[in-house]
């Protein structure tokens, strides 16, 4: 996967359900969970669960944003 360059971008990804949530959320809009981290690496957009095996992989059950890796 291509990476982007090394600039941090706006967001916060969920140790929980791995979305990426706006820097300024407190909560995560999709599961609920308040334990967000600004720590992650790597951006997977899944647009068709059923078809993307990265989803699958990463346990993704609705299409969004995504991290890959959350410390
Ligand atoms: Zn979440």
């Amino acid at each position: 996967m291509a990476r982007r360059r090394a600039r941090a971008p706006p967001f916060k990804a969920c140790r929980k359900c791995k979305s990426l949530v706006p820097k300024e959320a407190t909560r995560c809009p999709v599961c609920g969970s308040t334990d967000l981290s600004e720590d992650w690496e790597g951006v997977v957009i899944v647009i068709d669960v059923e078809k993307s095996l990265l989803a699958k992989k990463l346990g993704i059950e609705r299409p969004g944003r995504y991290a890959v890796k959350v410390r």
